[in-house]
């Protein structure tokens, strides 16, 4: 399944979100990754997840 991982190009902040979470700007749809999306972009994901819902949980949904 491929995600929209987005990512602000202003502060290189990466997010599901139509825009930044960050600094509010327009995020743009991140380049597809070539290989093992889960592998390289797995962390920007958690971590913007983390940053969406905070670090106790709730994210189960999305992971
Ligand atoms: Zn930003």
């Amino acid at each position: 399944m491929r995600s929209a991982l987005r990512k602000c190009e202003s502060c290189n902040t990466y997010t599901l979100k139509d825009t930044c979470p960050n600094c509010g700007k327009a995020s743009k749809q991140a380049a597809p990754p070539r290989y093992s999306p889960d592998d390289r972009y797995g962390e920007y994901r958690r971590k913007s997840i983390i940053e969406e819902y905070g670090e106790n949980g709730k994210c189960n949904k999305v992971l």
